[in-house]
């Protein structure tokens, strides 16, 4: 059956109009701008920026070879999720699928929206199982949240499950790849164009460098993309994020060179975490961090915090007994984090 996705859209919305900002209603050239009352005296941000992000969906167009219609970029992956869950599910009637564990803002924003969160576990490796997740499904499922590579655990899933998953399930399924860049695959962006049911959330705030900024770009078809228009605040990206966003696009090389050093710095990183006796398994990671598995996790985060370094407790989560979620940082704090251990 072909995917539509007005049909599972919530049904409220297939009547709203979408506020239509003072610039949304010309078109061609003009000079002197008394449309929006704004200020006229120039304080390099006495304008309201651009509601669409024109410049720079060109530009992450371009770079990720997609379409400018297919891209939404939002206050961080964090607007996005937010606007998926208001835009598809009806609260106290439809549910998400989010398997644990994993990256938590998709089970908060859904309680917010009083949407129920079905929270199937990923199996011992941190992959998918699919048997389980489909006992999860019902008829009010529209949603289902993977995050690839996964936060806490570093893994990437299985292309083949994900694709199992995105063709037979009738809602959307979001692959958030906040951590790609790090990873040794390019992901699953080159597919959208076959797959309509797809999302692929990506970020400003890992890779580029730029988490203060806060900027998450959406990957999806252009139906998609223009439902999630409708309802997204007309103004939501900053003029100065809009233009530092752009201006780091086209220094794309920086971006490749910190990445690839981060990406060493976390194989020397697993190597001497390895060595250490109260470290018992560090994970694989396609990742800029890594979930380590402690003799003690408290007594070792506690240890940690009183010489000054903080990382993630993940001790509580699902899977994750007794790990700690490191960080990859410059080699000097890494070498500092390593000495503080070793000291243990
Ligand atoms: C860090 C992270 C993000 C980034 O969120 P932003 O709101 O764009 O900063 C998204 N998803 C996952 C899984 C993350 O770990």
């Amino acid at each position: 059956m072909k995917f539509v996705p007005e049909n599972i859209v919530r049904k409220s919305l297939l009547k709203v109009k979408p506020y239509s900002t003072a610039r949304d209603e010309f078109k061609g050239n003009a000079s002197i701008f008394l449309d929006a009352n704004e200020n006229p005296y120039n304080t390099d941000f006495n304008r309201y920026p651009d509601p669409r992000q024109s410049k720079l969906k060109e530009a992450i167009a371009q770079l990720k070879n997609v379409r400018p219609q297919q891209i939404i970029i939002g206050n961080g992956s964090d607007e996005i999720i937010d606007l998926l869950i208001r835009a598809f599910c009806e609260p106290a009637v439809d549910n998400i699928i989010v398997p644990q564990p994993t990256y938590g803002m998709y089970t908060v924003c859904a309680a917010i929206n009083n949407v129920a969160i079905r929270q199937p576990q990923l199996n011992a490796d941190f992959d998918l199982d699919l048997s389980s997740i489909e006992k999860s499904i019902d008829v009010n499922s529209k949603i289902i949240f993977l995050c690839s590579p996964n936060n806490p655990s570093g893994n990437l899933l299985e292309e083949e499950k994900v694709y199992a998953l995105v063709n037979s399930f009738p809602g959307l399924v979001v692959v958030d790849e906040a951590y790609i860049d790090f990873a040794n695959t390019n992901g699953f962006l080159s597919k959208l164009d076959n797959l309509p049911n797809l999302i692929i959330l990506q970020t400003f705030s890992k890779a580029w460098g730029l988490a203060g900024l806060r900027l998450g770009v959406g990957y999806a078809s252009e139906a998609i993309i223009d439902i999630l228009n409708k309802i997204k605040p007309p103004y939501n990206i900053n003029t100065l994020s809009q233009q530092y966003a752009l201006a780091a696009l086209e220094k794309n090389y920086q971006k490749e060179e910190t990445v690839n050093s981060l990406i060493q710095e976390r194989t020397e990183m697993e190597k001497q975490l390895q060595e250490l006796n109260i470290v018992q398994r560090v994970f694989p990671s396609q990742a800029n961090f890594l979930l380590v598995r402690m003799d003690d996790a408290k007594a070792r985060y506690n240890y940690l915090l009183s010489h000054g370094i903080i990382v993630r407790d993940r001790s509580s989560v699902v899977l994750c007994d007794n790990c700690l979620r490191i960080t990859v940082g410059t080699p000097t704090e890494n070498k500092a984090l390593i000495q503080a251990l070793k000291n243990i």
